[in-house]
């Protein structure tokens, strides 16, 4: 069973032992996918529908029926995505007709990098208002940078911090259950930990076998942080990739439902992205298979450090 954190025993740095822990309950039940104890006591699906690029307002109701009908009970957009609203509707609209309520589902979004710093509080609040679901499970900073500056810029790191000071007193009145950072490097997850008073409860990277992020994961464990995978299949990428073929013929799965399976395996929870509603369902089919410690090791040695997205030492 996951162990339910107390959150009064937590040290801001992770040091307590007990904060370190975000156990993984593998053992799915009929209705619901396994999911991951975050360190603010909330349960999160270890699967999630991606939405990035979802456009079309019948794409996004397309999409989340044939997520809910595939037990996805997780849903990441962004305010950059531009279908906070979409998603939202559909949720309001495919909720009932599938027996659930707004309880049963956790939705993420994202600050836009537009709104990082004094804009903060009214980019979050605009987020709670496009996707009008009365809070929102998790939100996150998009990106460490502020769109417009340059790099080296000597205000991104106050205006983390002042985004950062926003979610945290949106979080205590409990519009966002949950409030963590992505695309951050390990300089910006020990920076934000020296300064918060709420620790992120959670870092969504890009994450897949060639691209192991070895170093962040580590600092996440220790400082309790839930890391999270983006681009699980590397954008479509790594679906054809001669390595994950092989692994996929021993074990009679698609390449796709490897290359998640080697991530949820690890107890990290993933989001691929799908407009396709068979593929969809194929997607969510990771928790009735088990990879080889040989076949975990091969996907794993793959690691090259090759990004299928954006640099996010680039935008500090
Ligand atoms: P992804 O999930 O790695 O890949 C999506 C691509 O793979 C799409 O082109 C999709 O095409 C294709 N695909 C999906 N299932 C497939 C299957 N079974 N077989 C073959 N192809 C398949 O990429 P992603 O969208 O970059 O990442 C997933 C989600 O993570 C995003 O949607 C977003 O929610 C989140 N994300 C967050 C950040 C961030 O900065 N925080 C960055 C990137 C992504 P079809 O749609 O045609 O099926």
């Amino acid at each position: 069973m996951p162990q339910v954190l107390d959150r009064t025993k937590q040290s801001k740095r992770g040091t307590n032992k007990e904060n370190k822990c975000l156990s993984v309950k593998m053992s799915s039940s009929s209705s619901s996918t396994p999911s991951v104890l975050l360190n603010t006591g909330v349960q999160m699906p270890i699967l999630g529908l991606g939405t990035y690029k979802l456009l079309l307002p019948e794409d996004v109701c397309r999409a989340v029926d044939a997520a809910l009908v595939a037990g996805y009970r997780a849903f990441d957009t962004a305010a950059v995505y531009g279908n906070e609203a979409d998603v939202g509707r559909a949720l309001k609209e495919l909720l009932p007709k599938h027996g659930l309520t707004r309880e049963d589902i956790f939705i993420t979004s994202k600050l836009s990098p537009e709104d990082q710093g004094e804009r903060a509080m009214e980019g979050a609040l605009h987020s709670l208002s496009q996707l009008d679901l009365g809070y929102i499970d998790l939100y996150l900073i998009h990106w460490p940078g502020t769109k417009g500056l340059e790099v080296d810029d000597k205000r991104n790191p106050g205006n983390r911090a002042q985004s950062w000071a926003s979610l945290e007193q949106l979080h205590a009145q409990g519009k966002l259950r949950a409030i963590g950072v992505s695309n951050y490097t390990p300089a910006h997850m020990r920076e934000l930990m020296q300064s918060c008073k709420i620790p992120p409860a959670l870092l969504q990277v890009e994450f897949h076998p060639q691209f192991c992020q070895t170093e962040l994961r580590s600092v996440c464990e220790e400082y309790g942080v839930c890391f999270q995978a983006y681009s699980s299949l590397g954008k479509g990428g790594l679906v054809t990739d001669p390595i994950v073929t092989e692994v996929a013929k021993n074990c009679e799965r698609t390449t796709a439902q490897v290359l998640l399976r080697w991530s949820v395996q690890q107890g990290v929870p993933v989001l691929p992205k799908s407009s396709n509603p068979d593929r969809i369902k194929d997607n969510a089919k990771i928790f009735d298979f088990t990879l080889s410690d040989t076949d975990m090791g091969r996907l794993s040695a793959m690691d090259c450090g090759h990004k299928f997205c954006r640099d996010s030492a680039q935008v500090v």
